[in-house]
């Protein structure tokens, strides 16, 4: 018997490095390989109190079917939050999804026809990448410096791919190479999106966890035109389980994404919503927020400074102001995939880079997580990959 399948599935595969990065769950493995928040600062005492509420006041409605567009104050909480990004934004243009994950195949499903062209930076957010894939575009892959994307080889991308359908940026503490475009940047970007008619999709669910330094407005802040999709998400400072990211949009995109979000799955979960404004209205969040800024910061800290002292003068790395990664460049020609395979024999993992590049090539790069490790394993798993990367 012969299934015949979607053509999309031949483009969505499990990797090898997956099947290798199952070994990371083993528990006497330090693994740098994970995104996760750390998870013994969710607020677990506060939710109690959360839910109860929740139920005893508004419980038919939270086990109630509801709007697509999703539960208006948790939109309000929303739109307030985004003028700290520089954003003013109307409760109406804002969508609820589940996760900025889904915003990300939205985008996928509302722009793209096969053959369609992305233009990312390079590298760029796997899952995205994934994300994208399943509609059949093409990638034109933009070089970054510390920085950003380079704005000089956009144009040229937008010059060479004037029916590009849209430009996607993860533009505060990147996933995965911990880079921040800068203001400039942020501002010139806008203007070629206007300059040659092709719309942003801004990832931004970092954005919020700075360590240090003077906040950047988001590139939404810039956009007079309407060109820029923002996609935003509780998930790195509150919590990834109750799947609550949202769509901030012109009305006429977010319009097409509350049809896409129809057929999707309707809704979002009134429960997880009403949860999650429950929580901004009963406790301070950013108190919380500081909190993981503190830990998180403390960990970069470390990781960086025993890579300093660990790790040979020829592996250079970031230097990342927030979020949850440092990638880090190996030798040319040395390829992390079979690095990982000598780590994990000392017992240690991360994520190879080569699938953060949606053309290829790249294979001496990875990405490291400083987020879900406590400090004495960041130092230990940091000295064991050091001396694996001493043998090279
Ligand atoms: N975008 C980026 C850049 C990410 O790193 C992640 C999570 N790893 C997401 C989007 C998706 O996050 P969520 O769906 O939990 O909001």
């Amino acid at each position: 018997m012969s299934i015949k399948y979607a053509k999309r599935m031949e483009y969505i595969k499990g990797s090898a490095i997956r099947e290798l990065l199952k070994l990371t769950e083993q528990p006497e493995i330090i693994s740098f390989a994970g995104g996760l928040p750390a998870p013994e600062l969710f607020p677990i005492e506060e939710m109690k109190e959360v839910c109860l509420k929740v139920l005893d006041t508004d419980g038919k409605a939270a086990l109630q079917y509801s709007t697509t567009e999703g539960y208006l104050p948790l939109r309000k909480i929303i739109s307030e939050r985004m003028r700290y990004s520089g954003i003013e934004i109307p409760a109406d243009d804002i969508l609820i999804t589940s996760g900025s994950q889904q915003g990300l195949e939205f985008s996928g499903k509302v722009f793209l026809d096969e053959g369609d062209t992305v233009i990312c930076e390079s590298p760029s957010y796997l899952g995205a990448l994934n994300a994208f894939k399943s509609y059949l575009p093409r990638f034109v892959e933009v070089e970054m410096d510390n920085e950003g994307m380079k704005m000089d080889e956009l144009e040229k991308a937008l010059e060479a791919n004037p029916n590009a359908k849209f430009i996607y940026t993860i533009p505060d503490f990147q996933n995965p190479s911990g880079i921040t475009m800068s203001f400039e940047r942020r501002k010139r970007l806008v203007e070629l999106s206007v300059k040659y008619n092709v719309p942003i999709v801004e990832d931004n669910p970092y954005g919020d966890l700075r360590f240090e330094g003077e906040r950047i407005p988001a590139v939404k802040h810039f956009d007079t035109a309407g060109m820029v999709i923002y996609l935003g998400t509780f998930s790195k400072t509150f919590s990834p389980g109750l799947r609550v990211g949202w769509v901030a949009a012109s009305p006429e995109i977010v319009r097409k994404y509350v049809l896409v979000k129809q057929g999707a799955d309707l809704q979002c979960n009134s429960m997880a919503q009403r949860e999650t404004a429950a929580f901004v209205q009963m406790f301070d969040i950013d108190k919380h927020i500081n909190k993981i800024i503190e830990v998180y910061g403390r960990r970069r800290t470390l990781m960086i400074e025993t890579m300093e002292k660990e790790f040979p003068k020829n592996v250079k790395f970031t230097y990342p102001s927030g979020g949850l990664f440092t990638w880090v460049e190996l030798p040319e020609g040395v390829d992390a995939a079979a690095v990982l395979k000598k780590a994990l024999e000392e017992k240690v993992a991360f994520v190879p880079g080569g699938s953060f590049y949606p053309n290829g090539g790249n294979e001496n790069h990875f990405r490291l997580n400083y987020s879900c490790m406590p400090e004495d394993k960041i130092v230990e798993g940091i000295t064991r990959l050091g001396k694996v990367l001493k043998t090279l």
